[in-house]
């Protein structure tokens, strides 16, 4: 067997590896801060992932959801984990960071020209990559500032402006020229833009936030949360009083609940996790924001349960500790004005958010309705893309208003011209918005008769040839991310704070190295049993193969349990083949 044959199978046998959009080889990393290695487990981090630092503080981590360790006790805590490199490696680490190696501009220089449209972090991804590949790129911004929702979205106190800036700097640094105040369909059009330039990169987001088909939407005192964050993150002051409500939920959650409040009945429909999950981190952002804007009470009214509820449970967790009262189980039903302002929300009490087969399909007690007291209703109920922007000929827009891409190549269907991140896929995360921009530039690369080179795989870490778990390393308890107390959390202070050498140690121990994978080759495993027999944890089995594959009859299955194997390799070595 031909293990080049088989590296779809590990990858995915990896599960942190194949959960990251952009491929990040966590568990790599991670056994290199466990075994004292802090600058390889950096570059392992930063290799595929020109937002290294910014994920190490804010990522949405889909690699925890997945981690191999959460099925014994709790996941490997791999976003503070890689913090912990960052910080002493990354932009933010002065004198001694290694980002400068990996963004370097290109040794030879193409002739083709890359126009960039949106300096969010799909396209600036893009734009690193694109300068790696050598051609001159440009970024248009609409904006005064490069960043994206990075800086007009998320919150301050959860992720520092100058480690954003000093991230965008070495993207920027490698040759790449920017065009802020610049908005295509005001300042350019589509068509100026495919004149000017070889290929072009749509990568414009969805920052128009969604509203509310409600009884009293129009009254003053009713803010959109997107729109409420980025003020806010602009500099501007917005008095939003005493007390805030914040309606919290997808557009697919609302439009939902909205329908089924109408008619008391609604067909189930499949929610987009990762669309509803981005609306309430947003719903978490703003009633975080409000707090520390001087409102003395601040509720989150959500249709789901404390465990239902489609958010970073971490998040979750410090806006409670922030004194923010949730109300769960509880849909929008009216918002109550008085001479055209603001006083209160009616609710409407929520039976159930889900079908028996787990489909979003909400069912409303009509006969329980309330009222909340407010000076502001604050509505984070999605956010849409700004597709008259973009409109030209020969530019299709899907019916959910996001720029319609080939499923495997982000290609629009006007030629040479791509989309990436929130644009083509409605809002979602940080990380698949980099991954985008980076598949886009490979597309483009390609396009112009480029290789993209492979993702290096396995290189960067020297483990023992056969290295030793720690002992005990199945009970060691995860450490929770460090975060300052709730009575320090005034204005722009961060709220979490990075593990110590000691803590990110121990906690990196408790990985299971899912990427050391063994092979056990069927072709030439000659059925011994060495293997079973020294294996110390009694992980391999050999078994009839009707039991692994009921359709598979009269042959033998040699069974590993990847979850219980500690690598230690005692097989590899008494194995006779
Ligand atoms: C409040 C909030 C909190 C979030 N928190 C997290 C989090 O904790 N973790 C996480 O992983 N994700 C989070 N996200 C989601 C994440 O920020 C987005 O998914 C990601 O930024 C999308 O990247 P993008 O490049 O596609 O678009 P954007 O980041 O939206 O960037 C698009 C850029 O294009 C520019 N632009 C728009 N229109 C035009 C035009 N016509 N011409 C020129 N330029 C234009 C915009 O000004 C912007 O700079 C959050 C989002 C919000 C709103
Ligand atoms: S246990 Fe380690 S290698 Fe396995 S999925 Fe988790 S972080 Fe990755
Ligand atoms: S590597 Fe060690 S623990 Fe894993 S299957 Fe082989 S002998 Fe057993």
């Amino acid at each position: 067997m031909d293990v080049k044959d088989h590296l779809e199978f590990f990858d995915a046998n990896i599960p942190c590896l194949a959960a990251c959009p952009v491929h990040t080889n966590a568990g790599l990393y991670v056994a290199a801060i466990a075994d004292g290695d802090d600058e390889s487990a950096y570059l392992a981090a930063r290799l595929p992932n020109p937002f290294a630092s910014v994920c190490a503080r804010v990522c949405a981590a889909p690699c925890e959801d997945a981690c191999r360790r959460g099925t014994l006790d709790e996941p490997i805590a791999i976003r503070a984990l890689k913090r912990f490199v960052t910080e002493q490696y990354g932009v933010e680490a002065g004198d001694s960071s290694l980002a400068s190696t990996i963004a370097q501009p290109p040794e030879t220089e193409r002739s083709e020209s890359i126009g960039i449209i949106g300096g969010g972090p799909c396209g600036l991804s893009a734009a690193h990559d694109l300068r790696k590949h050598g051609y001159k790129v440009t970024i248009y911004e609409a904006t005064d500032r490069l960043g994206g929702m990075m800086v007009m979205g998320i919150p301050e106190y959860r992720l520092p402006r100058d480690l954003i800036s000093k991230e965008i700097d070495s993207i920027i640094s490698m040759g790449v020229e920017v065009r802020l105040e610049t908005k295509l369909g005001a300042d350019v059009t589509l068509d100026e833009l495919d004149e000017r330039h070889d290929a072009l990169l749509l990568s414009i987001g969805a920052s128009l936030g969604r509203g509310l088909d409600l009884e009293g939407y129009e009254s003053d005192g009713v803010l959109r949360a997107i729109e409420y964050l980025i003020n806010i993150n602009s500099g501007y002051t917005i008095d939003v009083g005493d007390k805030v409500v914040v309606i919290g939920g997808g557009d697919v959650a609302m439009d939902a609940a909205r329908t089924a409040l109408r008619t008391d009945a609604y067909e189930a429909q499949a929610t987009e996790d990762m669309t509803e999950r981005s609306a309430m981190t947003a719903a978490l952002d703003a009633a975080r924001t409000a707090v520390r804007s001087g409102a003395r009470q601040v509720t989150v009214v959500s249709l789901e349960s404390e465990t239902e509820m489609p958010a970073d449970h971490f998040e979750i967790e410090e806006a409670m500790r922030e004194d923010i009262r949730f109300i769960h189980r509880r849909g929008p039903k009216r918002i109550v004005s008085e001479g055209g302002t603001v006083v209160g929300l009616e609710t409407v009490g929520v039976q159930s958010v889900f079908d028996d087969t787990g489909r979003f399909a909400p069912v409303f007690d009509s006969g329980d309705v309330s009222t909340l007291d407010a000076d502001t209703v604050i509505l984070a109920v999605g956010q849409a893309v700004d597709v008259a922007s973009v409109e030209s000929d020969g530019l299709a827009i899907t019916t959910r208003k996001t720029i319609e891409v080939g499923p495997n190549s982000l290609a629009t269907t006007m030629p040479m011209v791509w989309a990436g991140g929130d644009a083509a896929h409605g809002p979602r995360s940080l990380i698949d918005a980099i991954a985008d921009g980076r598949k886009a530039a490979t597309e483009i690369h390609e396009a112009f008769g480029g290789v993209a080179a492979e993702q290096p795989k396995g290189q960067m870490v020297k483990l023992q040839q056969f290295h030793r778990f720690e002992d005990r390393y199945d009970v060691i308890a995860r450490i929770d991310v460090p975060t300052i107390s709730s009575d320090r959390r005034m204005g722009l202070t961060m709220v979490e704070t990075g593990f110590t050498p000691e803590q990110a140690r121990c906690e990196a121990q408790r990985c299971l190295r899912c990427f050391a994978n063994i092979l056990l080759d069927a072709d030439k495993g000659v059925l011994c049993g060495l293997c079973v027999d020294v294996c110390p944890v009694d992980v391999i089995s050999i078994l009839p193969s009707e039991e692994v594959n009921p359709g598979r009859l009269n042959a033998t299955a040699l069974v590993l349990d990847e979850k219980s194997c500690i690598r230690c390799a005692l097989c590899i070595e008494r194995c006779p083949t």
